[in-house]
């Protein structure tokens, strides 16, 4: 058996509409375009949305679109992927990391305080512009305190939503919950466009400055040789919106599909006491896996004191199953985690070490010389992850094979 990663699902429907769109002379600019940022926007609740060629593309516009450049510097977290840190470097200003909550593998909260506080010349204070969230593996981070922050210390909030879509945090989308947000169209991603990307925001000017710089600083309704300024070619084809109008339209299937797989792999490792299942916030879940908090993992969404009532629904936070990714306890190493990977690789489940903490990344520790130890609890999760395959249609003896596998492969 050969089982991979990720699996894109299209279905028949899918094809058709991409056909479509090939009998008519719109193949860029076009109505799908039009109906996929509609559509967006409505799923969302945003005023906006604007599509564009990766999620890359579009994290790179919005910190364009707030003016953030050379000098400033931008708060987010080492474990993500690396676009969320690069797209600040684009612009030659500076990531600044704080490490993450060890449960939910998000920036934390606490710790981005205290960087501000340790900050005490203007001067350097001033330099921060924003403070770029991801909601990491489709688990959104914890946006009602990132926003008390924003507004105590007057910066942009950015959410990378990019691996979230569909996920709910205390009544709202994930993508609306900071200034402006970002969806990523890759394969891998809960729907894909084959590339793709889109910008979510309420914020009238972030919306039309991107829109316009994506198509070469164009202005809406100008002639085609004016550019108002600096632009790029970030178009999405009307080949890859129809292929997304398609997904999206069967997005509450393809959640429901992704949740169902995610709970499978929660009972079969249940049992299995060298693995930790994907942390699963206790408002999001009633039935939060077997496998949490056996050594008492503290949940950092408990000390929010419990909602007066009515207000019950507003308080749910939701994750969109990005990936299924464990964690080997404590006590295995890195070697040891990577010998499993192998092992399982050869077996034929195919697996990844997920993420790679991007201060450690060659280019990162050669321009502001990151060390090992810099990040303690972003490198000791990414010591010992493990993403293991998922994607809507794993099927039962597929779960089964790799956890199989991966019992064997534990065997010290
Ligand atoms: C996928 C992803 C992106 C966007 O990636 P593209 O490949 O450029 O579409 C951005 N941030 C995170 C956290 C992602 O996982």
């Amino acid at each position: 058996m050969r089982i991979p990663l990720s699996n894109p699902d299209i279905t028949e429907r899918e094809r058709k509409a991409v056909l479509e769109v090939l009998r008519t002379p719109n193949l860029s600019l076009g109505p799908k375009l039009q109906e996929f940022e509609e559509k967006i926007a409505k799923y969302v609740g945003c005023h906006y949305a604007i599509a564009v060629n990766s999620g890359t593309s579009a994290l790179h516009l919005i910190i364009r679109a707030m003016g953030i450049g050379q000098g400033d510097e931008v708060i987010t977290t080492p474990f993500s992927f690396i676009a969320s840190a690069n797209c600040i470097l684009f612009e030659r200003a500076r990531p600044v990391f704080v490490d993450i909550d060890a449960e939910t593998l998000n920036i934390d909260v606490r710790k981005i305080v205290e960087k501000l506080k340790s900050l005490k010349k203007i001067k350097d204070l001033k330099k921060i512009k924003a403070i770029l969230a991801v909601d990491v593996f489709g688990h959104p981070a914890r946006w009602d305190k990132l926003k008390e922050i924003a507004k105590n210390y007057n910066l942009r909030l950015i959410e990378d939503s990019a691996e979230a879509l569909g996920a709910e945090y205390k009544g709202r989308k994930a993508g609306s919950l900071g200034d402006a947000g970002v969806f990523g169209f890759y394969p891998n991603k809960q729907i894909t466009t084959g590339e793709g990307g889109a910008i979510v925001t309420d914020d009238e000017k972030i919306a039309r400055l991107c829109r316009s710089m994506r198509n070469q600083g164009r202005d809406e309704g100008n002639d085609w040789l004016e550019h108002k300024r600096l632009g790029y070619n970030y178009r999405l084809s009307d080949i890859n919106c129809a292929l997304g109008c398609a997904q999206l339209e069967r997005i509450d299937e393809i959640l429901e599909k992704r949740d169902k797989v995610a709970k499978m792999y929660n009972e079969r490792l249940s049992d299995m006491d060298e693995v930790e299942t994907p942390y699963v916030s206790q408002e999001v879940n009633p039935s939060p896996s077997p496998n949490l908090s056996p050594q008492g993992r503290g949940n950092e969404e408990m000390i929010i004191p419990s909602p007066p009532r009515g207000e019950g629904i507003g308080r749910r936070i939701k994750i969109s199953w990005f990936v299924y990714v464990v964690r080997l306890r404590g006590d295995y190493t890195q070697a040891e985690r990577d010998k499993i990977l192998k092992g399982l690789r050869e077996r034929g489940v195919e697996c990844r070490a997920y993420f790679s903490p991007i201060h450690l990344q060659p280019f990162y520790r050669e321009m502001f010389g990151y060390k090992k130890g810099d990040f303690p609890i972003a490198e000791s999760v990414a010591e010992r992850t493990i993403a293991l395959p998922f994607y809507n249609n794993l099927r039962d003896e597929e779960i089964n094979y790799v956890v199989e596998n991966l019992k064997k492969a534990l065997k010290k």
